[in-house]
């Protein structure tokens, strides 16, 4: 999978493996936090929006709002990324069931949709029991399908895992989410990028 712009360069991903069952990540909460999910707004192919997820001044909803203004549709900008789509991405950091060893990597998918699901799956349907994912001792995995081929690929079928104990020592590698994963570029950085890539008409 190529890296995605909005992360720092050198941050593991994870790429989704193919088949039934084949997905198996135990999410770790945020480094000095509780939660273990975190949205962020992209442009795509350029990067993370400064304005939605900051409040700053962006330059790429700025050069949008500037090709609205001369007639440009709507639905053109938001497919070629100056406009933002409908859904987030959601990113939380994980340890591959299947491969420890790899240590901490970002999850990656995209918004509402999944965390809908994954909301769903926090409480326990017979209990009311808030779900401790994230406990190295209580915890519970994620398992979910993937497939490659798939017209619009993403994660499918996600389900619960039997509570199982995690390696403590696999939670030294955790990360702050603003600190260390995110690329958050300059205004100026981001001008760039969206000029190099986008000749301004
Ligand atoms: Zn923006």
């Amino acid at each position: 999978m190529k890296e995605p712009t909005y992360v720092k360069p050198g941050i593991p991903v994870y790429s989704h493996r193919d088949g039934k069952g084949a997905n198996r990540v135990r999410f770790l909460a945020w480094k000095d936090s509780l939660d273990f999910i975190r949205r962020l707004w992209i442009h795509p192919g350029l990067g993370a929006c400064l304005n939605r997820n900051w409040n700053e001044p962006c330059p790429v909803c700025e050069e949008a709002k500037r090709q609205l203004d001369q007639g440009t549709g709507y639905r053109k900008l938001v497919r070629e990324g100056l406009l933002l789509g409908k859904t987030p991405r959601i990113l939380a950091q994980i340890i591959d069931r299947n491969d420890e060893e790899t240590g901490v990597q970002i999850w990656d998918v995209a918004g509402s949709e999944i965390e809908i699901a994954i909301m769903n799956l926090s409480v326990h349907k017979e209990y009311g029991l808030i779900i401790p994912w994230t406990d190295p001792n209580y915890g519970y995995d994620l398992i979910y399908d993937y497939d490659s081929r798939s017209d619009d690929p993403k994660p499918r079928n996600l389900r619960r895992s039997w509570q199982s104990k995690l390696n403590k020592g696999l939670y030294d590698g955790v990360m702050d989410f603003d600190e260390e994963i995110i690329n958050r570029l300059t205004h100026a950085e981001l001008a760039t990028i969206c000029v190099a890539r986008r000749p301004l008409k």
